[in-house]
């Protein structure tokens, strides 16, 4: 599904990410942890093309093509999908608007047939039930005023409505109480799927209390520095970033 090797990128022309490597199969779910600043942001922004990241050496397949020639619109379009750290508001888009556009661009590009009004409204209402949201939200401004939860919750449910191949969710589980941490857990939970790769960017360890992922990968000096089966994230919980960090910065 993605295949990334030896990626540098600078941000400002500062050097952030320095020689990483990282391969993720279709089914898997893969967990990025690593220290503030580390540069797991970074990395998902470039994986979406988010602008002002300057790739300066080394290469990313996905499903087999030049990630890095793709626009960030063809990216969406080819299904990868970014939940953000900080979800964007935008005043004067409805949030039942945007995901009818959104969820129609990516069936016209599969060549499948747009859903009609009807036929939309029960997929959305369905996973509005499934991330336990209030279906008022639909009608509001997309994210404007939500509360933090209500964003990361509207986050995984853009997910959910479009079906992406590869999906990065950034911090999703920050900011969330037990119970919403819970039910973007389920949401993520009820993504996985046998052609699907998700990759899950958190600093803690307590969203995969809820999410098992299949490997651990710790971020550290510009690169994955370790990487492991989901006890590492436990191990983290316990001795913290710092011994990782030493190690890579022996390493370097
Ligand atoms: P993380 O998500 O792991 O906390 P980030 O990828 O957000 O880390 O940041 C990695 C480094 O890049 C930090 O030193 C941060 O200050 C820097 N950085 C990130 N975005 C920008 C930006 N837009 N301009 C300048 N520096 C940035
Ligand atoms: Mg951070
Ligand atoms: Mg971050």
């Amino acid at each position: 599904m993605l295949e990334i090797r030896n990626l540098h990128v600078t941000v400002d022309d500062k050097p952030i990410l320095r020689g990483l490597d990282l391969t993720v199969m279709a089914g898997e779910v893969h967990a990025i942890m690593g220290p503030n600043g580390s540069g797991k942001s970074t990395l998902a922004h470039v994986l979406a093309g988010r602008e002002g990241y300057v790739v300066t050496a080394g290469e990313i397949l996905y499903l087999g093509k030049n990630l890095l020639e793709l626009a960030p619109e063809e990216r969406a379009r080819e299904g990868i999908f970014l939940a953000f750290q900080y979800p964007v508001e935008i005043p004067g888009v409805a949030n039942i608007y945007l995901l009818k556009a959104a969820v129609n661009a990516v069936r016209r590009h599969r060549g499948e047939q747009e859903l009609d009004a009807m036929d939309f409204l029960v997929l959305v209402k369905e996973k509005f039930r499934l991330m336990d949201m209030d279906e008022s939200l639909l009608y509001r401004a997309v994210n404007e005023g939500f509360s933090g939860g209500e964003k990361k919750r509207n986050e995984i449910l853009q997910m959910a409505v479009l079906e992406p191949r590869l999906a990065i969710l950034d911090e999703t589980d920050s900011g969330l109480d037990i119970d919403a941490l819970k039910v973007v857990a389920n949401g993520v939970e009820a993504m996985r799927d046998p052609d699907r790769a998700i990759i899950l960017v958190t600093h803690y360890q307590r969203l995969l209390d809820h999410i098992r992922p299949d490997r651990v990968h710790v971020l550290a000096q510009g690169r994955i520095a370790l990487s492991g089966g989901p006890e590492l994230a436990q191990e983290l919980e316990r001795r913290g970033y710092g011994w990782v960090e030493a190690e890579a910065q022996k390493m370097a």
